[in-house]
């Protein structure tokens, strides 16, 4: 569907839950995080209902699974299969991939097509760091191992770019994406907890990337600006919230796990399609409202995106 800037919104992002099994400097507090309760969570039926009469009601025809971390949701196995059961879509999924190895196979089976797997460091003490939980390289190969034997690639992996962090890594991990097949893509990193000059832009990126050999951008993918090495061929992505904002082809509404429907990253208040649907209200009514959010879906996120991507969907 068409919102009134004239921008194709076709592309779902569903949060199935605001929990997860890690917790990413970046992205969520180390404790404190308020509990909230399983009612207030949509179920399983309610997120395949809401899911349809917004793909319907919007035209969407790609939805991407993500939370928090999905995979810690009971019952995403059954979401997905539900959604794979609606209108035709791509069906992808974005994961922390610690529970991929044994759940890729079933999720590949229930309909998901790709998913990306997140990973800011190829150290284990700084993958430790970074998530504050034991994890390590390996588990992350594993996964990628896992997500292609079950025909859930090209697999893309996301890295968040962070001074003094991770920011010595950017062609460490373009080689290492070359060994394992996988796509890698830089994020630049949005506002959180950490200080403001964690912030590595785009230019940066490419400056460090550019030790490995010249570098042509390609045609864009979605978000990401794609950039390849002249000298062989191989392409990584950058996703630049702020030096390359793409707000005038964003295509995306959102989800959340508590059934608020969020027409924008930025945007914390959203409608709560939960509200509607637990008061009877029909098929049509909310319709009416996804077309409302989806036409006054606001220009550009104004470059105050508040990375709160656990609750809202990332
Ligand atoms: N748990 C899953 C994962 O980590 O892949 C899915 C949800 S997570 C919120 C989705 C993406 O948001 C991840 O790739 C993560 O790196 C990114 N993200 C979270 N906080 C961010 C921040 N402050 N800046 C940039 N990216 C962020
Ligand atoms: Fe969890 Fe993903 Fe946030 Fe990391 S980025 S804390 S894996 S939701």
């Amino acid at each position: 569907m068409r919102d009134s800037k004239g921008r194709d919104i076709n592309y779902l992002r569903l949060s199935v839950t605001d929990r997860c099994n890690i917790r990413c400097i970046y992205c969520m507090p180390e404790s404190g995080i308020p509990l909230v309760s399983h009612d207030d969570i949509l179920s399983v039926d309610e997120t395949i209902r809401l899911c349809g009469i917004i793909m319907k009601a919007a035209d969407i025809t790609k939805v991407r699974i993500t939370g928090g971390e999905p995979l810690v949701r009971k019952g995403v196995l059954d979401i997905v299969g539900g959604i794979s059961d609606l209108n035709p879509c791509e069906l992808v999924l974005t994961t922390n991939g610690l529970l991929l190895r044994s759940m890729a196979k079933q999720l590949a089976d229930a309909g998901i097509e790709r998913v990306n797997i997140s990973l800011d460091s190829l150290k284990d003490d700084r993958i430790s760091r970074i998530s504050r939980r034991d994890v390590s390289l390996h588990d992350i190969e594993e996964a990628v191992a896992a997500a292609f034997d079950a025909g859930l690639g090209p697999v893309k992996v996301n890295c968040v770019v962070m001074r003094d962090i991770n920011d010595d890594e950017i062609g460490d991990f373009i080689r290492w994406s070359g060994e394992t097949g996988v796509t890698v893509r830089f994020i630049e990193h949005m506002p959180s907890r950490l200080p403001e000059d964690t912030f590595v832009s785009r230019d940066e990126i490419i400056e460090r990337a550019s030790a490995r050999g010249e570098i042509v951008r390609q045609i864009d993918d979605g978000t990401a600006g794609i950039y390849s090495f002249g000298n062989n061929g191989q392409t990584f992505g950058i996703i630049a919230p702020f030096s390359d904002p793409m707000c005038n082809s964003c295509s995306r509404i959102r989800l959340s796990a508590l059934g608020t429907l969020h027409s924008c990253l930025a945007k914390e208040e959203g409608i709560s399609l939960k509200e509607l649907l637990r008061n009877d209200a029909g098929d049509e009514i909310i319709s009416d409202m996804v077309r409302r959010a989806v036409i006054n879906k606001p220009d550009s996120h104004g470059g105050c995106v508040q990375a709160k991507m656990w609750k809202i969907g990332g």
